[in-house]
C-alpha cells in the first residue's frame, strides 16, 4: 500500500502553490485531501485536478474566521469520514519595511498566519482527539521565522509565531499520539501567488535585480545552488508525515537549498 493510503487530509491555502504541491503529494500517496482557501471556485478546480470527490474536495474557508474553520473541519469528517493530517499553509506576505507597516498591516499578517493556524490547529486537535487515532499537524512556516530579512517584520513575526506553536502543540498532544512539526521553506518563487502579487516586486526592488531573475538569484545565495520549488516543501510534509519519523514530534525541517547555513 501506499504510504498515506487511507488517510484524511486538510491542506489550508491549497489552491495555489506550495499548498498546492502538497495537496497533490499527499494524494498521490493515497491520502483523501480537502483543499481549504478562500475561494470556493478555486479550491474545487484545484480539489477536481487531483480527481474525483472520492479522492479531494475543495472548501471555502477564511482561515482567520473560527466558524469558517470549524466548517471546513466538519466537511472533512463528513466528506471522507475523519481527519488525519492537517497543514497549516495558508499565508501572505505584505512585505514592508517597519516605517510603513501600519497597524491594520500587523493585523492582517497576524490574523491569517498567526491566529488562522491556531484556529486550524485547535478545531483539528478537537477532531484528531476525539478519534484517539493520533495524527499529524505541519506548519508552513520560514526560514523568516528564524533569520531576519529586510522588510517584512509582521509576516517574519508571525512566521516566528508559528514556529512557537510547533513546539507548544507538540508538547500539548503528543500524549494523544499527534506529531507537530514544522517546515521552514525559503525562495520558492515557482508557482507562488505571493511573489505573482508584488512580493516578487518588492524583493527584486530590494536586490536591484529584474523580477524574471529573482528564482536563479535565490538559488545563487545558497549553499546547494539550487532553486527550492513548491515539491521540495512537499517531499519534506511526506517525509514527516509519514511511517520513518514516527518518533519525531516538535522539529523544524528548513527546505531553503541550505541558505540559512550560508
Ligand atoms: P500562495 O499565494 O501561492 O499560496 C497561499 C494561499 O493561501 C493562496 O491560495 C491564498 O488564497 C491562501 N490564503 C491567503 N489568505 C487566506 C486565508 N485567510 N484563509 C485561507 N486561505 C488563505 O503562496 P505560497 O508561496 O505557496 O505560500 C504558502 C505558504 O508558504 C505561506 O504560509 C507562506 O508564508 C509560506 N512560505 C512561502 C515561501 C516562499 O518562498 N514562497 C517561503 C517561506 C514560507
Amino acid at each position: 500500500p501506499k504510504s498515506h493510503q487511507g488517510r484524511i487530509a486538510l491542506v489550508t491555502g491549497a489552491a495555489s502553490g506550495i499548498g498546492k504541491a502538497i495537496a497533490t503529494r499527499l494524494a498521490a500517496e493515497g491520502a483523501c485531501v480537502v483543499i481549504a482557501d478562500l475561494d470556493l471556485e478555486k479550491a474545487q478546480a484545484a480539489a477536481a485536478e487531483l480527481g474525483g470527490t472520492d479522492v479531494a474536495v475543495g472548501v471555502a474557508a477564511n482561515v482567520a474566521d473560527e466558524a469558517a474553520v470549524q466548517r471546513a473541519i466538519d466537511e472533512a469528517l463528513l466528506a471522507f469520514g475523519g481527519l488525519d493530517l492537517v497543514v497549516n499553509n495558508a499565508g501572505l506576505s505584505l512585505s514592508k519595511p517597519l516605517l510603513e507597516t501600519t497597524e491594520k498591516d500587523w493585523d492582517l499578517q497576524h490574523d491569517v498566519m498567526a491566529k488562522g493556524s491556531f484556529l486550524v490547529s485547535k478545531a483539528a486537535a478537537k477532531a484528531l482527539i476525539e478519534q484517539q487515532l493520533g495524527g499529524d499537524i505541519i506548519y508552513i512556516s520560514s526560514k523568516n521565522s528564524v533569520f531576519a530579512g529586510p522588510n517584512n517584520i509582521a509576516y517574519s513575526a508571525t512566521k516566528a509565531d508559528q514556529a512557537h506553536q510547533v513546539r507548544l502543540l507538540a508538547v500539548e498532544l503528543g500524549e494523544h499520539g499527534v506529531r507537530v512539526n514544522g517546515i521552514n521553506p525559503d525562495g520558492v518563487v515557482r508557482g507562488s501567488g505571493i511573489f505573482a502579487g508584488g512580493w516578487g516586486a518588492n524583493r527584486a526592488k530590494t536586490y536591484g535585480i529584474d523580477e524574471a531573475e529573482l528564482g536563479q538569484y535565490y538559488a545563487n545565495r545558497t549553499i546547494l545552488k539550487r532553486e527550492v520549488v513548491p515539491e521540495n516543501v512537499a517531499d519534506a510534509v511526506y517525509v514527516l508525515t509519514g511511517p520513518e519519523l514516527s518518533r519525531t514530534t516538535g522539529l523544524h525541517i528548513p527546505v531553503d537549498s541550505g541558505v540559512a547555513q550560508a
